[in-house]
């Protein structure tokens, strides 16, 4: 890390490959760090980018014409539920129907497109939590993608809800939450952080767990931990203004925010890193 940085911060600096999601991580004091991805053609390769160390300087990313599906690595014109080709969406157990919606996995039942895919992924311990924004939000999760999977959505408190041995639990019980609570990240108030400070997650947690199903309560989780993020910043615009590779392929910006899987620039606008999946780009720090 301390070898790399020097090199990654000198201006020649190109590095050119197929996005993909952040990698992300957090120290012990609660900050997020992003480490910008990019493939190679072969999807075999990625190089990595520590793009916290951007922060407040212009960055470049330019948009080559190519996008490739990041399951199969064929050549596309355009990309389903973020970086796969027409055949791989129909197809891949990444996009089946129970990772957006759980209530829906069979994996449980030793059935879906790909059963050990299932078995490896969603036939595992999963929780339902509470995050907090502006409003709370209901989600889920497999286990051992926390802190993960809150850091992309750009949660900035959470405190886990229930456990249960696999998808199709937890996809019940969040749908059990969904009247009292959205299920949907308001992304313009996320981006621009919006907090209410009024929000207190244990004492939700407490009221909602009452309001549960007898049959769903013995999933409830003890662990009243609430897990804080420190999103690597200058400052949040107020407004906020989604530009994207396909109207704007030369994106050349001063690097203000990074939160969730969105780059956040000086000029109020923001990228998600996630819509563009497969996009071929080079990046280059001015
Ligand atoms: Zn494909
Ligand atoms: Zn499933």
């Amino acid at each position: 890390m301390i070898l790399q940085q020097p090199f990654l911060n000198l201006p020649t600096m190109n590095q050119q490959g197929l996005l993909v999601k952040m990698k992300v991580s957090q120290d012990e004091y609660s900050a997020i760090h992003y480490q910008l991805r990019l493939l190679d053609g072969t999807l075999k390769e990625s190089t990595l980018i520590a793009i916290n160390d951007y922060l407040n300087k212009e960055i470049q990313i330019q948009f080559n014409g190519n996008i490739q599906c990041v399951n199969c690595a064929k050549k596309v014109k355009k990309t389903f539920m973020n970086g796969y080709c027409y055949t791989c969406f129909q197809s891949a157990p990444e996009t089946s129907p129970c990772v957006l919606r759980p209530e829906l996995c069979r994996g449980h039942l030793n059935e879906g497109r790909n059963l050990e895919w299932e078995l490896n992924n969603h036939v595992q311990p999963h929780v339902v939590y509470l995050a907090a924004s502006d409003v709370v939000k209901v989600g889920v999760t497999r286990k051992n993608q926390i802190p993960t999977r809150w850091i992309d959505q750009g949660a900035n408190e959470v405190i886990v809800f229930a456990e249960t041995p696999n998808r199709y639990l937890a996809g019940v019980i969040e749908v059990a939450l969904k009247d009292l609570f959205t299920d949907k990240t308001n992304w313009r108030k996320m981006l621009s952080n919006q907090i209410d400070d009024n929000i207190d997650l244990e004492e939700i947690k407490y009221r909602t767990e009452e309001l549960l199903p007898s049959d769903l309560q013995d999933f409830l989780s003890e662990d009243d931990n609430i897990y804080h993020f420190n999103y690597p910043s200058l400052y949040f615009p107020e407004k906020i203004k989604s530009i994207s590779l396909d109207k704007m392929p030369n994106i050349h910006k001063k690097l203000i925010a990074i939160k969730g899987q969105y780059l956040i620039f000086e000029d109020e606008s923001v990228l998600n890193i996630r819509n563009h999946t497969g996009y071929d780009i080079t990046f280059s720090a001015i």
